[in-house]
């Protein structure tokens, strides 16, 4: 393997996978290591430092480096899922401990830290987003030891500062940990604006065709912390299979090209529909007029992200009817695929969801955009 020590540009990286060859055979892609067991020498040495595929699976090593390469961290670890890369870190707080997370977030993440979360006595407080003075009114000096952000945030697209939370997690001596899944490390970077680890559910935009649930860790540095997360994964259990870490770098090798033509789809879109007599509000980083947008324009470097909601004017009623005409978006969950998708968000969230129920979340692919326009009018109902 050859390890380019240059600095390159992340679209580089991705194309290259880091340029490493496959050591056997010369091969530009790497081979699929199944083996979960890895032999001992007679002095008792693991000459190759593997020992069981939980932890030391080859295909993990060249993803992991690229992640730690494209968000600027010290070390990165693969997962099962999103959501057992984001457990890894929560479940490394002791009961007692205090975390604070945002009011809108991903759901299935919400729903798990006030039903199990709570039950293992994680002490949480949820705060308004987009409201620093709030986020540090919420701290409990002493007790807070984990402040969790995902911005944009899933799926009002509402934007954090994550520098401001950067500082109040500083101060609280607590960990910041940001899901980056929407921004992608294309377009934003935490750890360079002071977080401390940043999490992905790479079954989206990382992966990018909707055929591998995955899920990443990276952190800024080696500490403790770190150490707990480590003892997670690997005594957790929830590790990547090798064929689907494989699938992932496949599909990591294009994700700048995607995540660009998703965002310039995402932004046409977004300017064509917030005038439209059908739509009450688009919800979108990248309009002007989206309480975020300043702060998206800091925050993201080269586009707002594939992510879109509408509202319907009519309500709930005309949301649905307006999801059943759609033809080229199909109507299912996830997100960050190269097809564009249509999710009614309230009826999947259920009771207590902050979400409207006159939203559609779109994710958008990278189709001609032209041809999504037609779709959406047409479901519309003209303009
Ligand atoms: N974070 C965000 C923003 C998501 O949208 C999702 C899934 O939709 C997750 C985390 C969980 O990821 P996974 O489905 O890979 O477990």
């Amino acid at each position: 393997m050859t390890d380019n020590k240059k600095q390159l540009n992340p679209d580089t990286v991705t194309a290259q996978a880091l340029g490493w060859l496959e050591e056997s055979h010369k091969g530009v892609i790497p081979g699929i290591f199944p083996s979960t067991t890895y032999e001992r020498e007679p002095d008792g040495d693991y000459p190759s430092g593997r020992v069981y595929s939980r932890d030391h699976n080859p295909n993990y090593d060249q993803p992991e480096k690229i992640l730690c390469e494209l968000e600027q961290g010290s070390d990165a670890l693969l997962f099962s899922s999103g959501m057992s890369a984001a457990l890894a870190v929560i479940q490394s707080l002791r009961p007692g401990d205090h975390m604070i997370a945002p009011q809108v977030m991903y759901w299935s993440l919400r729903k798990w830290l006030v039903t199990v979360g709570a039950s293992w006595g994680i002490d949480m407080s949820f705060v308004p987003n987009g409201d620093v003075a709030a986020l540090k009114a919420a701290v409990l000096p002493g007790k807070t030891k984990l402040l969790w952000l995902e911005t944009p945030a899933n799926p009002t697209w509402v934007i954090d500062d994550i520098a401001a939370w950067a500082e109040v997690a500083a101060e609280a001596g607590a960990c910041l940990a940001v899901d980056n899944t929407v921004a992608t490390p294309l377009l934003t970077q935490p750890l360079s604006w002071g977080a401390d680890i940043v999490m992905h559910s790479a079954t989206k935009y990382l992966n990018g065709h909707s055929d591998v649930l995955a899920g990443a860790l990276i952190t800024k540095k080696d500490d403790d912390f770190w150490e707990k997360v480590k003892v997670n994964r690997n005594a957790g259990g929830a590790v990547l299979g090798p064929f689907e870490a494989w699938l992932l770098l496949r599909g990591m090798r294009t994700v700048s090209l995607r995540v660009q033509r998703a965002s310039e789809n995402a932004l046409t879109l977004a300017r064509h529909f917030h005038t439209h007599s059908g739509v009450e509000e688009v919800l979108y980083p990248g309009l002007p007029s989206h309480p975020g947008h300043e702060i998206a324009a800091r925050q993201m470097t080269g586009g707002f992200g594939g992510m879109l909601s509408v509202r319907i004017k009519g309500g709930e009623g005309a949301a649905m009817a307006a999801a059943a005409k759609l033809d080229l978006f199909k109507r299912a969950t996830s997100l960050g695929g190269v097809e564009s998708l249509v999710e009614h968000r309230a009826s999947i969230e259920g009771e207590g969801t902050p979400c409207p129920p006159d939203l559609l979340r779109l994710s958008i692919g990278i189709e001609n955009v032209q041809d999504l326009i037609e779709d959406m009018e047409q479901a519309l109902g003209g303009n």
